[in-house]
């Protein structure tokens, strides 16, 4: 059966990062009799200078006939876009919101040949292996706003504000997503909140709690976000699966990657209620070494893995490229981000190793 995939390339590293995950998925098809199609369509920068929107008519059907997104980044260096021009991050927002894609997991690991390269103790951070599942499409990013337009008059009054509302289903959708993942994981969820203060934090509490007693064979804590923010570094492996709302998601999960010595080694999917699934990787489009063939593809290489993993079941595949990720890093592959100011290779070198780990 074949499995159709739309393609979002998008801007700067974006192409080369998701040409190389692509020549790894073509290296699983081959070796596991699947059949992957694939339909590339504009994003990003590129889509606004063809058409002047960030996400066109014609991406949104792309997108709409696959079974899954693979992405690669959006933006430019600041001036890239034409004054009044829509944001690149607008199409973004756009495709997530048109596929309903609620729950996005980040999962930020350490890998042992990268020791050296993290901030943090090696004998704090080796063995970190977490899961951030946040909340995606609610919270305060979507509340109801107010801003001040024109002057600001310091003795005024007028307020500016943004809301934090949760409902029930949208609390408990992603902490069924989050109790799931532990199952297949080492059975422990941390839910994050700001309960002592936060009236939405503590609906987001009771929920949790009520989904929870569907899965007895799962821990579950609470902790509250400020404490949290110092436990992620300084107790790094204490964690499994942590559940959080879409800003304190937003904050924890890019706190927590440098755990993973570089951006370009972090992965994410971002799901709806039916498994269709965007798989990116964290990072931007990296204006700086575009073109150059130096990024590291290993984000959305994972990306892929996780594609075959939560939209399309093949747990098995994922675990080949994530055992041939490592078996790379222990052979000494480094792209220039992780080579810290030693010899590096090529993304393509990079991708070749991976794929004859494979
Ligand atoms: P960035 O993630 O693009 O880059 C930050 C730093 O990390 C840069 O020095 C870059 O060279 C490095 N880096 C990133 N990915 C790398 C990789 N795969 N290999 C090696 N090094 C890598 O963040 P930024 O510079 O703040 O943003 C650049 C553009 O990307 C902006 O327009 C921003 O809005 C956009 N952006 C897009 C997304 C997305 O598409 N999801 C996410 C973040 C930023």
């Amino acid at each position: 059966m074949e499995v159709p995939i739309a393609l979002l390339p998008g801007d700067g590293v974006g192409p080369e990062v998701v040409n190389a995950a692509v020549q790894v998925l073509n290296t699983i098809a081959a070796k596991y009799n699947h059949v992957f199609t694939y339909k590339e369509a504009l994003f990003g920068i590129a889509a606004i200078n063809a058409t002047g929107s960030p996400f066109p008519e014609e991406t949104r059907d792309v997108c709409g006939e696959a079974v899954a997104v693979l992405m690669g980044a959006v933006g430019g260096p600041a001036g890239s876009t034409p004054p009044g021009s829509p944001r690149p991050e607008q199409g973004l927002l756009a495709l997530r919101k048109e596929f309903g894609c609620f729950a996005n997991l980040r999962p930020v690991k350490t890998w042992d040949a990268l020791l050296d390269q993290i901030p943090v103790k090696p004998e704090i951070v080796r063995g970190t292996d977490i899961l951030f599942v946040r909340e995606l499409t609610g919270g305060i990013y979507f509340g109801v706003r107010h801003e001040v337009e024109g002057e600001i008059d310091l003795s005024g009054r007028e307020e500016a504000y943004d809301t934090m509302e949760y409902a029930p289903y949208e609390v408990a959708r992603i902490a069924e997503v989050a109790f799931k993942a532990a199952l297949q994981r080492d059975k422990r969820v941390t839910s994050v909140d700001k309960a002592n203060v936060l009236a939405s934090s503590r609906l987001w509490r009771r929920v949790v709690d009520i989904v929870a007693k569907d899965y007895p064979d799962v821990t579950l804590d609470h902790q509250l976000v400020d404490s949290f923010a110092m436990r992620i570094i300084t107790q790094p492996t204490a964690w499994d699966v942590v559940v959080t709302g879409n800003m304190f998601g937003d904050i924890l999960s890019d706190e927590a990657s440098v755990l993973a010595g570089s951006l370009g080694m972090l992965p994410s999917a971002s799901l709806n209620e039916s498994g269709y699934g965007i798989y990116e990787p964290v990072h931007g489009s990296a204006p700086d070494i575009a073109g150059q063939g130096i990024a590291n593809p290993i984000a959305t290489i994972l990306s892929a893995a996780m594609l075959l993993r939560h939209t399309l079941g093949l747990d098995e595949e994922a675990v080949a490229i994530e055992k041939a990720v490592t078996a790379a890093l222990d052979n000494k592959a480094r792209t220039a981000d992780i080579a810290q100011g030693g010899p590096y290779i090529s993304t393509a070198e990079m991708t070749a190793a991976i794929i004859d780990a494979l």
